[in-house]
């Protein structure tokens, strides 16, 4: 056990779409709550963070604003990023002087620029975390499902999240393969949001149609009909009004994302070099990501791949779980890798 190892707190960050989770090595994950910062629209002054700004996302007076700062997978606003950063650091780590001590790793997508990458270390660095370093996101997801990375055989790892979906393929502790796409469960509700005004002419909010697709969505055909009441604004009227939703809809309006994911996983699988892809067809696709539990998603993947898919227990702890864990795993490694990009600071 070296110098760090004794004295310092390890702590993972998954900075996701949605949602924001903090793993501390030893204590598990401490802080689960949704990417969201309500701010005060004149002053900047930070009114909320996390579940208490969500529930003033869509619903707040002019004064306050709601933002995700990551959506679409990237920081999308500097000033709220590092203020959530800030306030979640902060809840775990009470005494400043601490965090001298404190090793954080930050999962990041894939398909996130250099500029962005900076971004997210400034971010932290700015919140008073002193040694920040960033792992990529399927790296940590795979360590965090428990996947044996080191091993010269290859896995594949799919997590889809808020904003982003990434698909990569894993061998000797690196990536191989990796490809990643702008789409993740947030495109799942804007399709449930386009599909009901459509149909129905009924104007419904995010929140309605997330609960829509947890409830009675389906990536493949369910021969059982579930029905479910929503509420929303007639797009004709203008008033507000009930409706019953059949999950047939939802599922129908469900199909065109999730065969373009399905399509990423099979480009993905085409870039493969074969003597990997046969170890991914012994070992199967490893879903994460809270995009994963839609319903019917891991079996039509497998319909359509002829891959078996196997979905973790909890997928939407992994990459914090993972980012925590990597200090420990690449210990003895070469840090150099180009697994890890740092900004001495
Ligand atoms: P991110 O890493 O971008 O923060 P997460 O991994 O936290 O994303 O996943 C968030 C996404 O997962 C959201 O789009 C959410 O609606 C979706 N999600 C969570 N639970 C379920 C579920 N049971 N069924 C379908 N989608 C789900
Ligand atoms: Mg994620």
């Amino acid at each position: 056990m070296g110098f760090w190892d004794r004295f310092s707190t390890d702590i993972g960050v998954d900075l996701g779409t949605c949602n924001t989770l903090i793993y501390v090595r030893g204590q598990g994950i401490v802080v689960n709550e949704p990417s969201v910062v309500a701010i005060e629209r004149g002053t900047k002054r930070v009114m909320a963070v996390g579940a208490e700004a969500k529930r003033m996302l869509w619903k707040t007076p002019s004064d306050i604003i709601a933002i995700r700062p990551m959506a679409d997978g990237v920081i999308a606003d500097m000033d709220s990023t590092e203020k959530m950063i800030r306030y979640f650091v902060s809840r775990i780590i009470k005494k400043r002087h601490l965090l001298r001590s404190t090793r954080m790793k930050i999962g990041i997508p894939t398909c996130i620029t250099e500029v962005e990458k900076r971004a997210v270390l400034e971010a932290a660095y700015k919140a008073g975390a002193k040694d920040v370093s960033v792992i990529e996101e399927s790296l940590a997801a795979a360590i965090g499902a428990q996947i044996p990375i080191h091993e010269p055989a290859g896995h594949m790892v799919c997590d889809i999240g808020g904003g982003t979906t990434e698909v990569s393929v894993i061998s000797l502790g690196g990536m191989v393969v990796t490809s990643a796409i702008r789409l993740g469960g947030d495109k799942f509700d804007e399709a449930i949001i386009r599909d009901v005004r459509n149909m129905h002419n009924l104007i419904i909010g995010q929140q309605t149609a997330e609960r829509l697709k947890i409830a009675i969505g389906n990536a493949v055909s369910d021969e059982e009909v579930k029905k479910v009441e929503i509420k929303g604004t007639d797009a004709i009227t203008g008033l507000p009004r009930r409706l019953e939703v059949a999950s047939s809809e939802v599922q129908e309006a469900l199909k065109e994302p999730s065969y373009q994911i399905v399509e990423e996983i099979k480009r993905t699988l085409g870039k493969t070099p074969p003597e990997l892809a046969a170890d991914i067809i012994e070992r199967g696709i490893v879903m994460t990501g809270g995009g994963s539990l839609l319903k019917g998603l891991p079996k039509l993947i497998s319909q359509e791949t002829g891959v078996p898919v196997i979905l973790v227990e909890h997928p939407l702890d992994c990459v914090a779980i993972g980012a925590g864990q990597a200090f420990e795993l690449y210990k003895d490694i070469d840090s150099d890798r180009s697994i890890y990009a740092s900004l001495s600071n």
